[in-house]
């Protein structure tokens, strides 16, 4: 899983060098051979001398040559993605235009404009997220545009990525934090929206060594010390299994394979559960080779054989066999109760299904041809070119947006028809209702689910059945845009706001334009965006919204006057209307030191989402407005952050200090007892003398819960008071809770 631990120093003359980059490009040659056509290998090899040439004086920071990078790239193409001759060229010459003299009108020369073409993608790719956010959206949304024209550009882009991030441990600390979240926030969901799960599920396990390298260790750690007993259980699991399928005479494999690091680590923070509690650490897979026509048939055939051994969950069985994710993905998935009362999830597919799972995309269009199935990639690209084509699209909320509308996971929900739509994971009915037509989702009050009525904001599942319920009385509300997930809803939601807002801003206008008439200052765009800025807001549009409903009063205006070139506004105290931000740093804040890139004093505060405490593994925020603002490294918000304003992250650090205390949120769970929250309370303020700031304890049913918020010094003394409340009778489980219901 984790093939690159430990990076060797490196040390090697130039012989042993030039040896070792003809070797590694004679093994990219062989991976290479089953799809040479007669000239091909003359074209590689010119792409190879090419790049070569142009990186000689390379050198990664590692200090192996640079050309070493773009053969790994062109190798995890072909090996790990299944593509071809023109694909390998592209990867031997990724880096050249971006970083060295070759042109791209000389690849285009030298290797004609389909090459040129898809090099360009990447090359364009190459700054999206270093530059500011407006232009990342903007140069993401190119990159989408090619991927739409090539797809090759984002698959190529993907293996870049994937020998970047197994070669992470060179590079800085903070470099690493950065590649590692935009790999975690854009990379690895790309990577599964193409099918391509290995590289997805190593790219998720590597930016989490990076991001969070206690709970990686942690969690390799125990799968190593379990792996023997694992085995052992496998195979026993295994063993009826294999004879039962080859007496039915199926050709097939059968293997337990482990559940990826993130994976597991995710399933314990979503559940909350211990590693010894996630039981899933392990699938059982099945891979079948039957002919194309008995597919599926096989496949449930085996489904039923397994069921007669083991007993399955029937809630757990997934079939996209029938309804493919649309990445491609076909499989049946269901969880049996294995020996020893174990549930343990077992994947059946064929060789091709096996291969689409694997190399995605590429694949994929391997078995196109003689497939009459519509085509699930071109549905996607279909809807990606939709959204693109729209010009709200480029604001900056794009890159979020398109990751939650297009990167997530997907749920199936069916019309009242029977008709089946595919919705991220997250859509409310609003976005379904959306998601039908225009006109439904601005229309919507309500609607049935399942025949049961719930609000616009409801949560859909898989298989749920919808029904919208509209009036012709309703309009799209700004609230809407906080329980809407797709890209189409969001952007007609604000369409509708804002035209909304310019008809009402109207009589706004109206009434300034009048206002600044009697006090002999000219009305022109020119004086609206002076007055905007006076009062800190962002358009001329606004202000005249504000202005019409009552927010800015003009009768403020009577002692403006006009000096012949601009507006003269009174000196004293400007208005402001944005003073939300948050609470002003409370005098205990301000007292702590943390050291930037410089070691000057800086005013920072602590965020809110996360709650970070000294001792935590932490980061600094350049706000705007706001100060600096410290997260941690595993804030729910951190990837957001990290991948999209890398420019404004700054490493910080603790420093000692007895003095402050830090709030911090606890959640006890144990068996409800009377004494309880005298145990709990004499074990935090009498013996570790530590403040409690709130305190609520919730029994249901024997169980309770309680919510603590405690004053501690560090870390330290948080997994101290950890410790010792477990070792209060009766108490099941003690987490520290990070995150307020978010901002
Ligand atoms: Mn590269």
């Amino acid at each position: 899983m984790d093939k690159v631990l430990n990076i060797p120093q490196y040390e090697m003359n130039e012989e042993q060098e030039k040896k070792e980059i003809l070797r590694k490009y004679r093994a990219l040659l062989r991976a290479l051979k089953p799809k040479l056509k007669p000239g091909d290998k003359e074209h590689v090899r010119a792409a190879f001398e090419m790049a070569v040439e142009a990186h000689k004086d390379m050198r990664r920071k590692s200090g192996e040559p640079y050309i070493l990078h773009p053969i790994a790239v062109a190798t995890i193409c072909v090996e790990e993605i299944g593509l071809g001759v023109r694909s390998t060229i592209c990867a031997l010459l990724h880096d050249t235009v971006e970083d060295t003299d070759v042109t791209l009108e000389e690849i285009q020369r030298e290797f004609g404009s389909e090459i040129a073409k898809i090099v360009d993608g990447l090359t364009k790719i190459a700054n999206v997220i270093d530059t500011n956010l407006s232009k990342q959206a903007e140069n993401f949304r190119k990159i989408l545009l090619t991927l739409t024209d090539d797809p090759r550009v984002i698959l190529i882009k993907l293996a870049d990525r994937l020998h970047n991030m197994r070669t992470l441990e060179s590079m800085k600390r903070e470099k690493q934090l950065k590649i590692a979240s935009e790999t975690i926030y854009v990379y690895a969901p790309l990577a599964h929206r193409m099918g391509l799960y290995n590289i997805k599920t190593e790219l998720e396990d590597l930016a989490m060594k990076y991001m969070e390298p206690d709970s990686y260790k942690y969690i390799a750690q125990k799968l190593d010390n379990t792996k023997r007993e694992r085995t052992r259980y496998i195979n026993d699991f295994i063993r009826p299994l294999k004879e039962k399928l080859t007496k039915a005479n199926f050709k097939f494999e059968i293997y337990g394979r482990p559940k990826s690091i993130h994976s597991i680590w995710n399933k314990m923070k979503k559940k909350g559960v211990t590693f010894e509690e996630v039981y899933d650490l392990f699938a059982i897979r099945i891979i079948l080779d039957s002919p194309p026509e008995k597919e599926k048939e096989d496949c449930w055939k085996v489904y039923s054989l397994v069921t007669d051994e083991y007993i399955p969950a029937p809630e757990r069985l997934r079939d996209w066999l029938s309804n493919p994710k649309s990445n491609g993905y076909e499989a049946l998935h269901t969880t049996v109760m294995g020996p020893h009362g174990k549930w343990v999830e077992v994947q059946i597919r064929t060789q091709r299904m096996n291969d689409i799972a694997e190399k995605g995309l590429a694949a994929h269009w391997k078995y196109k041809e003689g497939n009459s199935e519509e085509n699930r990639f071109d549905k996607w690209f279909q809807q990606i070119r939709d959204v693109l084509s729209n010009p709200e699209a480029n604001s900056v909320d794009f890159l979020q947006d398109f990751k939650l509308s297009f990167l997530a996971e997907e749920i199936y929900v069916y019309t009242p028809k029977g008709d089946i739509k595919m919705l991220p994971v997250g859509s409310s009915a609003l976005d379904f209702a959306f998601s039908i037509h225009t006109k439904i989702g601005e229309s919507c009050i309500g609607a049935k689910v399942n025949h049961k009525l719930v609000p616009i904001s409801h949560k859909l599942r898989s298989g749920d059945q919808i029904e919208i319920i509209t009036s012709s009385k309703q309009k799209p509300k700004a609230e809407w845009l906080k329980f809407v997930v797709t890209t189409k809803a969001k952007t007609k939601i604000k369409d509708s706001l804002k035209e909304e807002k310019r008809k009402i801003g109207e009589e706004g206008k109206a009434a300034l334009v009048k206002k600044l008439e009697s006090l002999h200052i000219p009305a022109t765009q020119q004086q609206f965006e002076e007055i905007a800025s006076y009062f800190k807001i962002n358009s001329s549009l606004d202000l005249f919204y504000e202005i019409a409903i009552k927010k800015i009063d003009l009768t403020e205006m009577k002692s403006w006057s006009y000096n012949g070139d601009k507006i003269v506004f009174p000196k004293q105290d400007k208005p402001g209307l944005d003073d939300k931000g948050d609470k002003p740093l409370s005098k205990k804040d301000t007292e702590l030191i943390i050291f930037g890139e410089s070691s000057d004093k800086i005013m920072y505060s602590l965020a809110n989402c996360c709650k970070p405490i000294p001792g935590d593994d932490v980061f600094g925020f350049i706000t705007q407005g706001e100060g600096l603002k410290i997260h941690r490294t595993n804030c729910p918000n951190a990837a957001r952050l990290l991948a999209n304003y890398g420019h404004r992250v700054v490493k910080t650090k603790w420093v000692k200090n007895k003095e402050i205390s830090f709030l911090t949120g606890i959640k006890i769970i144990g068996l409800d007892d009377v004494g309880v929250i005298n145990k709990i309370t004499n074990l935090i303020s009498g013996t570790l003398k530590i403040n409690i700031n709130a305190l609520t304890i919730e029994a249901k049913e024997g169980v309770f819960e309680g919510n603590l918020k405690v004053y501690v010094h560090d870390k330290e003394e948080l997994e101290t008071l950890v410790e010792e409340l477990l070792k209060l009778p009766g108490i099941e489980k003690v987490e520290r809770f990070d995150s307020e219901p978010s901002p």
